[in-house]
């Protein structure tokens, strides 16, 4: 049995690390405590370079921007794989809200759903060429990487409207920045249709 020097438990002598600098050949630290300082070692200096790269791009924003591009296009997966990364983390979180919410508004679930079912079935017309649609959704992913502004589509006449109803198809579809669909369904929700 030995006695740590940081935790002064008495532990087996399987509980430290050998050391052979030590005269006894084992480390004066336990196992547990040489853990503990290992994780705070690594956060101290893992903070440290965040807060660095942080004051770098701050004084170098032309080149943060180019390294922020350039990433975006060898990574394009990043941003899909980060959201999956934040669902993995917080999964239970997330999943409990939803069923939540759904249990409080299972009415309104059911209604969305069929609703919106219903409208994509319906607005897809038969003559809609679908490669032309895939190549549309595949040119927002080609300006997203290119860019590393995000891209949507948009349905230049809205599919669900209280007085126009558009088609998904071709021609009544456009790609567009996030920002501009959002102005976009600021005026349309509030502009001249209603
Ligand atoms: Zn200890």
């Amino acid at each position: 049995m030995k006695i740590c020097t940081k935790c002064l438990i008495e532990k087996k002598v399987s509980e430290f690390h050998k050391d052979a600098q030590k005269s006894n050949g084992l480390a004066s630290k336990c196992k547990d405590c040489a853990h503990i300082d290992r994780v705070k070692r690594y956060s101290n200096t893992k903070e440290k370079s965040i807060e660095y790269s942080k004051i770098w791009a701050i004084n170098n924003p032309e080149l943060t921007k180019k390294y922020q591009k350039d990433f975006i296009f060898r990574n394009p997966n990043f941003n899909k794989e980060q959201h999956a990364k934040n669902y993995k983390n917080n999964k239970q979180k997330v999943l409990d809200m939803n069923s939540l919410w759904q249990k409080n508004n299972r009415a309104t679930c059911k209604a969305r759903l069929a609703k919106y079912r219903a409208t994509k079935k319906n607005a897809t017309p038969l003559w809609a060429n679908i490669e032309k649609i895939k190549d549309i959704y595949k040119l927002t992913v080609k300006l997203q990487m290119i860019t590393g502004e995000i891209y949507e589509i948009d349905h230049i006449i809205p599919l669900q409207n209280d007085i126009v109803c558009g088609l998904h198809c071709e021609d009544n579809l456009q790609v567009i920045t996030q920002k501009e669909n959002r102005c976009k369904s600021n005026r349309i929700n509030y502009g001249s249709y209603h």
